[in-house]
């Protein structure tokens, strides 16, 4: 697959250093494809590949258990950075870095940033590179640029699915942000926990564009859903099985304040998260989910009852405000 850095001498030289004999290689769904050139570069190595065809959504899903139940020595994980701290099998981080050029698509959104001076530039682990790119063309247009350092990324300005910390360091200080990247899922993030117009500078399509009305869209679904939740008098509350989703502690709290409000509150524990899985319980008026957030706002039209995340639980059960929410992230703790 072109426009992705696989870095393959750097998984040739982990194989051999660690003396791998059987590597487990894991890729999120838009890098599949790459799946069997990836296996053939380990066979190479005299290696076993073994590619994992288990849906992955990021670095908070490394397949661990799978490796050990597999007899791998060795886990590649592509497509994200470091999230997680386990040395039960050795594990490698491709990032898989874009290699396409970002300029013409960030020049497309000059125009709709024309109201703001104060920008704020995020992009995912792949653009981490092209950032300053950006940020020349920003600050020749006369912009201010701030790229927010959070300490709690491997980059900085870099977001995730669910950690939005740089941005939301730097949110006070900026009037819009410029997301660098493809796909609305990280932009949307960016305008959920800021509340700021978010453009979004696309290079694989070479345009840019608002996100600022679909942000709105899912605001509105999950007041939606909270409304829809308060009449609600048992709770399913999910725990997720993947390693970086699971949050038992969590869980329980959620379970205690339900029973504190009168309300009643079932453990529920799910590797994937869908309809599926999860709509099988009748006794169930609505659910708290406690594992991947971005399911509650992502994918909200998918199930039939509310699937709210924990702040949106407080909200429900009167702990917090959604103004508060709202301020603090509608899926962050
Ligand atoms: S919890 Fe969800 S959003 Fe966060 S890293 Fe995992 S898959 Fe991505």
């Amino acid at each position: 697959m072109k426009g992705f850095d696989f870095e393959e001498e750097r998984i040739e030289g982990e194989i051999a250093k660690l003396g791998a004999k059987r590597v487990l290689l894991q890729l999120p769904e838009g890098l599949k494809p790459e799946g069997l050139h990836l296996a053939k570069i380990v066979e190479k190595t005299g290696a076993l590949p073994i590619i994992s065809a288990d849906p992955c959504y990021g670095a908070c899903d490394v397949a661990i258990n799978e490796a050990e139940s597999l007899g791998a020595d060795l886990i590649v994980h592509f497509g994200h950075s470091k999230l997680l701290k386990h040395e039960r099998v050795p594990t490698i981080y491709v990032e898989a870095r874009a290699t396409i050029q970002v300029g013409k698509a960030v020049e497309q959104a000059l125009p709709l940033l024309s109201k703001y001076v104060k920008i704020g530039l995020a992009t995912s682990v792949q653009h981490v590179e092209v950032l300053n790119q950006g940020r020349e063309i920003l600050t020749s247009a006369g912009k201010t640029v701030i790229i927010g350092d959070s300490g709690q990324m491997s980059y900085p300005g870099q977001v995730s699915g669910c950690n939005y910390s740089n941005v939301k360091a730097i949110a006070d200080e900026v009037e819009a942000f410029l997301f660098i990247g493809g796909g609305l899922f990280h932009a949307l993030g960016v305008a959920l926990s800021t509340s700021k117009p978010t453009v979004i500078a696309d290079p694989y399509d070479n345009r840019a564009f608002s996100i600022d009305d679909e942000a709105q869209k899912i605001v509105k679904q999950r007041w939606a859903c909270i409304e829809e939740a308060r009449t609600a008098r048992t709770f399913g509350v999910i725990i997720g099985l993947k390693h970086g989703q699971k949050r038992i502690d969590e869980a329980l709290k959620i379970k205690d304040l339900a029973q504190k409000h009168g309300d009643a509150a079932y453990l529920l524990a799910a590797k994937e998260i869908t309809p599926e899985t999860i709509l099988e319980f009748p006794f169930v008026d609505a659910y708290v989910n406690t594992a991947c957030p971005r399911i509650s706002l992502d994918a909200s039209g998918k199930f039939s009852k509310p699937v709210l995340t924990i702040n949106e639980f407080l909200v429900v059960i009167g702990e917090s405000s959604w103004e508060n929410t709202l301020k603090k992230g509608l899926f962050e703790s």
